[in-house]
């Protein structure tokens, strides 16, 4: 999966949690405050599984970076 496309999922997930509790906030219900910071979760799950260098499997925080801190190859996003 290419870097930017995996970014923006893992941003998705973190929106739908961040509503999701929003949601649980307004209509008082602690169950679903829950689930949203379980999908919250599990997109930084998804982000450290899939945010990865090619070359080397060094996780990459940022889509910017051009090159891979860990060794220096080009990165493709
Ligand atoms: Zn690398």
């Amino acid at each position: 999966m290419k870097l930017r496309k995996a970014k923006r999922i893992v941003f998705l997930i973190l929106f739908g949690g961040f509503a999701v509790i929003m949601i649980g906030v307004l209509i008082k219900k602690l169950d679903l405050i829950y689930l949203g910071f379980v999908i919250m979760g599990s997109s930084f799950i998804f982000d450290f599984i899939y945010s990865k260098c090619p070359y080397c499997k060094g996780y990459i925080r940022y889509v910017s970076w051009k090159h891979c801190p860990h060794c220096g190859n080009k990165l493709e996003v």
